[in-house]
């Protein structure tokens, strides 16, 4: 007999085929490749004419149906049918649903394929996943003959495909784990949706993000009949949005990206890829409305920057000439007695003004700190009015100011302050020039000492419509037009005010007003930051006898300004470098030393520290003049020296004045 047979009914003519068969799914990763391999190595030892798997667990079920080559419709039809019967009778509770549409297989074909007829005979082997049922596996045959009499080589095929199925059933159902946990704690929302638009997974995220993304009554993630999934039915933004993607994506394009903007001005990204094996599609969402908003504010503090460090530039080019028209205009006056008296007056009135302008650009564009401080809203009020009085007086805005007559001091940051108030004050003047309804914005502020510090700012311009009112906060939220408003000018505001754990309110009567009210907490005691600001007046007589080193680059400063003090004073001596100056330092002992911070090669810090060095008593007489006090480095070497200082362009009084006080603290000390 060439047929040998062993102890359990395997003959040895089929140990070839099952080697084959482990061979092949040493490797296999999914169920649908081991069970194509078992029906096509089977047809190599069984001649059966058709087979079926259906394997499910836990969330997943799959089946297919293989056939011999040139296999009747009919039969195959036929197969498919009393397989399906087949499968209901062995797990008879999974739901309908999950009984999938059998895809077909042809087999590997054995000999000449002809087809045969005769009786339907089945085998049936179960497949089972630690202990229980788990699916099953049919043959079938056609033929007089039948082939399953001897179910050796088949049982045994099936114990081993059954053994690897264990294996990947539980390495799936492990991966299921990892995904769904991995799914939960994720910080995108993820949605998946099956081929007809309807939703089969949402994690908790996506839960979350669905009351944004879809602003129905009935969020389309719950659906209106209360079961989720009636997604394809949804007209909001999002729906349309997913269905706007599918129907656009072209056939090959794995993902896409959208972006969609909700009623609240809510920003989210999309990201959909489709689903290779379900023909679903999975979708990610995420919430990136603080991201932009951060990103646009680090934006706007970069432009702000880069002003300050223009500003710093134009402001101490501006304050040189400055310095130049002031000294002049003095020195014409004291000589005036005709009516252009008057006149000059006024000159120096504006120059005084723009002095004063362009020190507070430069504190608004420069110190952008998050520091706080104790703070009088009344100045942060009237600073932040200078910036923007000129804008408002061009269209013709006025101001009215109501401001406590007592300092409302609370602490703060100034600048961002500023900010917030400046924001409003554009908003009230775009309103009443776009508009052309109203012409007056009233400025109050008042003290609750020990509660909180109000300011209000209101407008008689169009007002804010009612549906509206709750979004003007809104980041992006603008009705002006592209270009004009960015719509961050007040969800800045808010967070800077809450930063400051205050709050920012609006209250408008359309067609009648808008009034913007702040709140910020005031604690504790109330502080007078403007008193001893007063000018004392000095008898400058004692600067008489007194010898002066006057240094700066500039020539014009350097002569009006020698010229200005000469009466006042024994002597003064211009120089225009540093160097030079060291040399008549080293020669002689001034009362003063008036020294010009910015100049070419040696500055008026390195000049300062020569002195140090050499004559360390005469730093105590060396006064600076800049014109770039708010730049760090200045203000960090004024600080370290202790010296005193005049800011560009000063008045002949504080050049003056600061003299007196020197010498008579000198002479105090003396005394
Ligand atoms: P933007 O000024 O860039 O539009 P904001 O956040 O500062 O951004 O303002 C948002 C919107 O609030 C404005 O577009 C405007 O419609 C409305 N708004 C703000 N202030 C006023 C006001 N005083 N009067 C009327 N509408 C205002």
């Amino acid at each position: 007999m060439d047929m040998a047979s062993n102890g359990n009914g395997l003959k040895e003519i089929h140990l070839p085929v099952l080697y084959n068969f482990a061979r092949a799914i040493s490797a296999v990763f999914d169920i649908q490749t081991l069970m194509t391999h078992f029906f096509n190595i089977l047809k190599t030892a069984v001649d059966f004419d058709a087979g079926a798997y259906f394997v499910r667990h836990e969330n997943h079920s799959e089946g297919r149906v293989y056939v011999k080559g040139g296999m009747d419709k009919s039969k195959v039809d036929a197969f498919s049918a009393a397989f399906l019967t087949r499968v209901r009778g062995v797990c008879r509770d999974l739901p309908e649903e999950r009984l999938p549409a059998f895809g077909v297989s042809i087999l590997m074909e054995r000999g000449n394929g002809a087809e045969k007829t005769g009786p339907m005979r089945f085998i049936d082997l179960p497949l089972k996943y630690q202990g229980d049922t788990a699916g099953l596996i049919t043959l079938v045959s056609y033929g007089e003959k039948d082939p399953f009499e001897d179910p050796g080589v088949i049982d045994a095929m099936a114990t081993h495909a059954n053994a690897v199925l264990e294996g990947l059933l539980s390495h799936m159902f492990a991966e299921e784990k990892k995904l769904a946990e991995i799914l939960l704690n994720m910080s995108e929302g993820v949605f998946i949706i099956d081929r007809n638009g309807h939703f089969t997974a949402v994690n908790p995220k996506g839960l979350e993000l669905a009351e944004g993304l879809c602003d129905r009554e009935v969020s389309c993630v719950e659906g209106s009949s209360g079961e989720r999934g009636v997604f394809s039915e949804c007209d909001c933004d999002f729906a349309r949005c997913v269905k706007r993607i599918k129907e656009s994506a072209a056939p090959h394009e794995k993902v896409r990206q959208e972006e969609i903007k909700n009623a609240q001005g809510r920003i989210f990204t999309l990201s959909i890829s489709s689903l290779d094996l379900e023909g679903g599609y999975i979708i990610t969402a995420k919430d990136v409305t603080e991201e932009r908003l951060m990103q646009k504010r680090i934006m706007l503090s970069s432009k702000l920057a880069s002003l300050g460090e223009m500003a710093a530039g134009v402001a101490h080019e501006i304050n040189n000439p400055l310095q130049a028209i002031l000294c002049n205009i003095e020195l014409l006056e004291y000589n005036a007695n005709d009516p252009g008296h008057k006149r000059l007056k006024r000159v120096r009135d504006g120059v005084l003004r723009i002095k004063t302008i362009i020190k507070d650009i430069l504190i608004f564009a420069r110190e952008q700190t998050t520091e706080t401080e104790n703070a009088d809203l009344n100045i942060v009020i009237e600073k932040s009015l200078d910036i923007l009085k000129h804008q408002l007086r061009m269209v013709n805005v006025g101001i009215r100011l109501e401001l406590s007559p007592n300092p409302v001091i609370v602490k703060i940051n100034r600048n961002m302050f500023q900010q917030v108030i400046i924001n409003l004050l554009q908003n009230a003047r775009d309103a009443i020039e776009d508009s052309g309804v109203g012409s007056t914005v009233t400025i109050r502020s008042e003290l609750v000492a020990g509660k909180e510090a109000v300011v209000e700012v209101a407008d008689d311009g169009p007002g804010i419509p009612e549906n509206i009112q709750d979004r003007v906060f809104d980041p992006f939220f603008t009705t002006k037009d592209v270009g004009k408003g960015t719509g961050l000018g007040l969800s800045v505001s808010r967070k800077i005010v809450e930063g400051m754990e205050g709050s920012i309110v609006v209250a408008s009567s359309p067609g009648k007003k808008t009034t913007f009210r702040i709140s910020i907490p005031h604690h504790g005691v109330v502080i007078d930051e403007r008193r001893g600001k007063k000018r004392r007046e000095y008898d400058y007589s004692v600067l008489r006898d007194k010898s002066i080193l006057m240094v700066d680059d500039e020539e014009g400063v350097l002569q009006i300004v020698t010229e200005a003090v000469t009466p006042k004073v024994g002597s003064v001596e211009p120089v225009q470098n540093s160097k030079d100056a060291f040399e008549r330092i080293k020669e002689r002992d001034y009362d003063f030393i008036f020294l010009d911070i910015k100049m070419p090669g040696m500055d008026g810090m390195d000049l300062f520290r020569k002195v140090a060095e050499a004559k360390p008593r005469l730093t105590e007489r060396v006064i600076f003049m800049t014109g770039d006090i708010e730049s760090k480095k200045t203000a960090d070497f004024l600080r370290l020296t202790g010296c005193r200082y005049l800011a560009k362009p000063f008045a002949m009084n504080e050049l003056l004045d600061v003299m007196c006080e020197l010498t008579l603290r000198a002479d105090a000390v003396k005394g």
